[in-house]
């Protein structure tokens, strides 16, 4: 079945078009990853599949359903971007943050992520990536056959993000997760993911990763050679 379905999607705040007749699909189990520029409208997209925006003109259909009449809310996880930092003396503990939207697999959660035993610490205490795997843990809760993901990793520090990115891949693969990555880490999306969709208020490419950065495609988008990538994912290893 298709995770999510879009078709002939145009939306604009009044009148700043910022997206423009976009269709693509994700088929349940992929791992996707959405890149493009600042402003290109990664985020707008994920407020519209969301149901947090409505689309002026299209069709989204989530799991076979239309977006406004989709009722499995808790089949999608969602990690909004800049969710992490939770001030030192924030007064609730990770189990508090970890079940606040609904607690009752939230031992099950806090062990995919492997936080059981900081269960009754205050969020604040735990480092950047520790918090990052919380708000993962949250959005586990539902039971989530889909996880949206917005820029992840921004303020996390290197070594937490690799270990992140390995928590991705491992939940992606233990629970047949479908994974939607929005990054401006290249070399990261070039490493993990399987399918790339670019957006640049129209839909540039759809399509696998190794298309995506084969000379042509990656060039015509970012005009970097491709030894630029390959340079960044040495230098990151
Ligand atoms: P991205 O996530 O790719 O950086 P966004 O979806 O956040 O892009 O933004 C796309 C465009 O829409 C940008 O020009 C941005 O300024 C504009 N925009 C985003 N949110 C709003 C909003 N709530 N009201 C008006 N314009 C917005």
């Amino acid at each position: 079945m298709k995770a999510i379905e879009v078709k002939n999607l145009s939306f604009a705040y009044g009148q700043q078009k910022v997206l423009s007749d976009i269709s693509f699909s994700i088929e349940e189990g992929e791992y996707v990853a959405i890149l493009g520029p600042n402003g290109s409208g990664k985020s707008t997209l994920l407020r519209l599949l969301l149901g947090l925006l409505r689309p002026q003109k299209g069709q989204i259909l989530l799991f076979g359903q239309e977006q406004g009449k989709f009722k499995n809310l808790n089949w999608i996880g969602y990690l909004p971007q800049r969710a992490v930092h939770f001030d030192q003396r924030f007064p609730a503990t990770v189990e508090e943050i970890v079940g606040m939207y609904g607690s009752e697999n939230l031992t099950w959660a806090l062990e995919q992520v492997n936080l059981l035993e900081k269960r009754k610490e205050l969020i604040g205490r735990l480092s950047g990536g520790q918090q990052q795997r919380a708000l993962i843990a949250r959005a586990l809760c539902g039971k989530p056959k889909l996880l949206i993901l917005d820029e992840p990793t921004s303020g996390v520090d290197p070594a937490a993000q690799e270990d992140f990115y390995k928590l991705l891949a491992h939940l992606h693969a233990s629970l047949e997760l479908s994974i939607i990555l929005v990054s401006h880490d290249l070399a990261a999306v070039a490493r993990e993911v399987e399918r790339v969709i670019c957006l640049n208020k129209k839909l540039f490419f759809h399509g696998s990763k190794e298309a995506f950065f084969s000379q042509e495609e990656f060039a015509r988008l970012y005009s970097y050679p491709v030894a630029w990538l390959k340079h960044s994912e040495e230098a990151g290893q």
